[in-house]
């Protein structure tokens, strides 16, 4: 039997009305301010992208380009003067910066409190320590499917395939804080189709195309593909999702499972963000 697809663009479109929802019961709509540093066409669009969500669910964006040739201080600057501004309650330093600037070093200067995008080193200790503050999207995204989709997290067997800042390394704290028993595999692991075996939920997040055959899924696993892989075939996961769907139990498509949600947790860490502040200035 074929799995079920899990239609990300649809959950991330309650998601967005739940935001709407919030945002209309603050007393100011609350503010994203967005850094596009360079010329990098992708990270332009995917900038863009995120503004235009803000405007549809009421938060007010603030856009800044100080240039691809800006210099680490005067971005460190810009980020101060953001962190000090009382309407910015989310900074999002879009990545990656041109190579001249120290991307983590960069980051690492947005203030803990405003960091919707979760990649501060404060924040990513806080998800380590069991106490999560702002989280990243992609992660909380995936979370939110599982939840979606039913899923019981309570001492499954979930396997997460990547161990990056990004993706694999908060999603498996995630995933262990909801009590699944979590193994955490990368590029050095030995007979990964064998771990992955015996997840019944199966977390793919490499940017290896087609990495994850039907072989190596377990019958009725929940799929999450996090992977984005731009090939001669056009736009791909990390999974063989046509062989794949007929051995899993619930699968996300690529495109239309994580990347919707992405954009949509970004929304919802910004009115979190706003809350947390308003809450704090009592
Ligand atoms: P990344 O920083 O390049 O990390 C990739 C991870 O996958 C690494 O931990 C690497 O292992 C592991 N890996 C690579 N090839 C492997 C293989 N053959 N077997 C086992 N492990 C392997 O990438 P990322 O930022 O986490 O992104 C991963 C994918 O997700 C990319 O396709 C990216 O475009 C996509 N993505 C999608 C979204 C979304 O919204 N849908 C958001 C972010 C990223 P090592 O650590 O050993 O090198």
């Amino acid at each position: 039997m074929s799995a079920r697809v899990i239609d990300g663009k649809a959950v991330a479109s309650g998601v967005r009305e739940r935001v709407t929802a919030e945002v209309s019961e603050l007393r100011s709509p609350p503010g994203l301010a967005t850094v596009l540093v360079g010329d990098d066409p992708a990270s332009a669009v995917y900038v863009r992208m995120k503004r235009a969500d803000c405007a549809e669910v009421g938060i007010e964006s603030f856009h800044h380009e100080p240039g691809g040739d800006v210099s680490g201080e005067a971005l460190a600057q810009l980020l101060a003067s953001l962190n000090a501004d009382a309407r910015v309650n989310g900074i999002l330093l879009q990545l990656p910066l041109p190579g001249h600037l120290d991307s983590e070093a960069m980051t690492a200067l947005i203030d803990p409190v405003k960091d919707v995008d979760g990649l501060t080193p404060f924040s990513a200790g806080l998800l380590a320590h069991g106490r999560p503050g702002l989280v990243p999207c992609t992660p909380a995204g995936v979370m939110e499917l599982l939840a979606h989709a039913g899923t019981e997290l309570e001492g499954a067997e979930a396997v997460v395939v990547g161990r990056s800042q990004l993706v694999g390394k908060p999603l498996a704290a995630m995933l262990l804080a909801a009590n699944a028993t979590v193994t955490h595999c990368h590029s050095r692991t030995r007979d990964l189709g064998a771990i992955c075996r015996r997840a019944s939920v199966l977390v793919a997040a490499t940017g290896s195309p087609g990495l994850i055959t039907a072989d190596m899924v377990r019958e009725g696993a929940i799929v999450i593909d996090v992977g984005i892989n731009r090939t001669d075939a056009g736009l791909t996961g990390d999974v063989d999702f046509e062989a794949v769907r007929e051995v899993a139990g619930a699968i996300t498509p690529v495109p239309g499972g994580v990347g919707p949600m992405t954009r949509a947790m970004l929304l919802v860490n910004t009115v979190a963000a706003a809350r947390a502040q308003l809450e704090a200035r009592r």
